[in-house]
């Protein structure tokens, strides 16, 4: 998707602190944190929410959690907790529509989310 963010994050043609790297997914620091430890997972396929994704999408979006944590031990927010969210559609308040997963930890949170 040519006018993607994330898409071009993908290809190295917009910079990120990139956290983790594999054939078919990506980590990489949030670049407006909202908590210490803020990183967004991605699949490389371009999947605009959890909306639109398909039956075969179903391992991208669970390798997704997988990813997640993974980083979080790396971070060593295990044992303190973490939050992971996907914003889905407006409502939500999604802004970049290429399916992403939240990890966010370091610090107290609250619920319900605002
Ligand atoms: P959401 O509101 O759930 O769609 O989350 C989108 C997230 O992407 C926000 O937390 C933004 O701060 C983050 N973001 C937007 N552009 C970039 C970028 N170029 N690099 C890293 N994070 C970004």
């Amino acid at each position: 998707m040519p006018d993607c963010i994330f898409c071009r994050i993908i290809q190295k043609k917009m910079p990120a602190k990139v956290l983790f790297e594999d054939t078919h997914f990506l980590a990489f620091e949030d670049i407006n944190p909202k908590a210490p430890t803020h990183i967004l997972i991605i699949p490389k396929k371009h999947i605009e929410s959890l909306d639109t994704m398909v039956e075969e999408d179903e391992f991208a979006v669970g390798r997704l959690f997988m990813v997640a944590r993974n980083l979080a031990r790396e971070k060593k927010v295990h044992r303190s907790g973490y939050r992971t969210v996907i914003n889905t559609g407006t409502d939500a308040g999604q802004s970049v529509f290429h399916i992403h997963l939240h990890l966010l930890g370091g610090r107290p949170m609250a619920w319900p989310p605002g």
